[in-house]
Parts: structure tokens; sequence; C-alpha cells
């Protein structure tokens, strides 16, 4: 097969298995990541996957970041964005660079990204795109206005995307993780995540293969009639 698949995020948590189970399906994969070079190097070492450091939020550099993939391996024909961040408030506490940061690394990287290999899809007839969104933008979450406004805005950019592409070969869908055991939900407090637990009618977290299998399902080239779709992977715990 050997189509060239850039996750952002890849190296940890969601990213990483999606990373891993691309790689084993015979993706040529780079795993983009922005802070942790220990963890990337480490991920690369234990998996053999490239990973490349640039910001998702930052125009230029994710530019120069795809440009360099491009040379490196070939055009982008798979885009999974992935990377997100959380930095919660109530509203009435939240600061201008808690909701920046949030909009800025889970959204307007949306925008930087999916332009950067918009065209070269466009060209060549052919593209996949998946978005990785969240149940809590799609039911909303105390403390998150920033989150989940951000995740609410993946699908809303999906939809519009998936328009734009159709006639071109390209598919564009959003994926919609309930709670997922990773770093990311390690970080809520043990009692709030019990409490969260409970409202999960499988009983259990995600895990980070749960949702990359979907991932999967969707960048096969078979997938081709599937676009502007939300695929929830949640447990059960909201359905609308
Ligand atoms: P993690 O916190 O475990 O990993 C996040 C990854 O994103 C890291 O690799 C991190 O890089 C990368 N990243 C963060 N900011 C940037 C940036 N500015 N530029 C490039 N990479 C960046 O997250 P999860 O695996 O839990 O989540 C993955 C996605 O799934 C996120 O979009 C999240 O919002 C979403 N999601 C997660 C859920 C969950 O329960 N875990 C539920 C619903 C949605 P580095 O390693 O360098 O820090």
């Amino acid at each position: 097969m050997g189509r060239v698949a850039l996750v952002t995020g890849g190296i940890r948590g969601i990213g990483e298995s999606v990373s891993i189970k691309l790689t084993a399906k015979g993706y040529k994969v780079v795993a983009n990541y922005c802070n942790n070079d220990q963890a990337a190097q480490q991920f690369t070492a234990r998996t053999g996957i490239s990973s490349l450091k640039f910001d998702v939020a930052d125009k230029a550099a994710v530019e120069a970041g795809i440009a360099s993939v491009e040379a490196d391996f070939g055009p982008v024909d798979i885009l999974i964005n992935n990377a997100g961040i959380t930095r919660d408030s109530t509203l009435h506490k939240m600061s201008p660079e808690q909701w920046s940061a949030v909009i800025d690394t889970n959204l307007t990287s949306c925008y930087n990204t999916c332009g950067a290999v918009i065209d070269g899809m466009r060209e060549r007839r052919f593209g996949r795109i998946v978005n990785i969104s969240s149940i809590n933008g799609q039911a909303g979450q105390y403390g998150q206005v920033n989150y989940a406004a951000a995740k609410a805005g993946l699908i809303g950019f999906s939809k519009a995307l998936a328009l734009e592409g159709a006639s071109r070969g390209i598919t564009v869908n959003t994926i919609a993780p309930g709670y997922v055991d990773t770093d990311m939900v390690r970080a809520v407090p043990a009692n709030v995540l019990e409490k969260i637990i409970a409202t999960i009618p499988a009983g259990r977290l995600g895990t980070p293969d749960d949702i990359a299998r979907a991932v999967l399902f969707l960048i096969d080239d078979e997938a081709s009639f599937i676009t502007g779709s939300t695929i929830s992977v949640n447990g059960g715990q909201h359905m609308y």
C-alpha cells in the first residue's frame, strides 16, 4: 500500500495507537509532536516510526513540517488531526490565554494542516482526513467552554470540507471519543473520574486502540462513500 499518513500528536496516547496501527497496515507514518522530545525519541526507538516536531497551532511551522514530510516520504494522502490540549476553567475565570491556547491547538490547527495538504489531495484526487473531536464537543462539559467550542468547531469544519472534497476523492470525517485512558484523562482527579466512569454504559474508559480502530476504518481506500460523518466511540455514554 505505502500511502503516507501524518498523525498530529502521534507519539503518545490515542495518536500513538493510531501511528502504530497504521504502520502495521502498511502505511508510511510520520508522527508529529510538539514538546516532549524524550517521549518522541523513545517512541521512535520502540516503534521505528519517524517523529517530527512542530507546533500545529503555528501555520508557518505546519507548512514547513508538511513540506519536509513530503520531501522525505512523498505526498501526504492521509491526515489525522489528533493533537489536542485542555486548559480547563469555568468561563468566569477563564483567561484569554486559556481560551486561545485551546482554540489554536485544537481547531485552528486543523485549518493549518488541512490547508497545507488540500491542494495536493485535490490534484491527486485522493485524500483521507480524520479529525479527532470529543464527546465534550457534542454534549458540552462543565469547565470546558474553550475545549467544547473547539471540538464542536471541528465537526462543522469537517462537514464543510467534506462538501468541498467529495467530488475530488477526498473524504473528511470526525471521530468523537468518549473518555479514553491516556495522560489527558489521568490528569482528571480520581474522584471525578470515578463519577465519569459510572456514567459510561460499557463500564470502563476507552482505550487508545478503541479509537485507532475507527480511524483505520475511515481511511481505507474503500471507505470512499463515508464523508462528513461523525463517529462516536464512547461506550454508549452519549447517543443522539
Ligand atoms: P495526550 O495528552 O495523551 O497526547 C496529546 C498529543 O498531542 C501529544 O503527543 C502532544 O505532543 C500533542 N500535542 C499537543 N499540543 C500540540 C501542538 N501544539 N502541536 C503538535 N502536537 C501537540 O492526548 P490524548 O491522546 O488523550 O488525546 C488525543 C486527542 O483526542 C486530543 O485531540 C484530545 O482532545 C482527543 N480526545 C481525548 C480524549 C481522552 O479521553 N483522552 C477524549 C476525547 C477526545 P507532546 O507529546 O509533544 O506533548
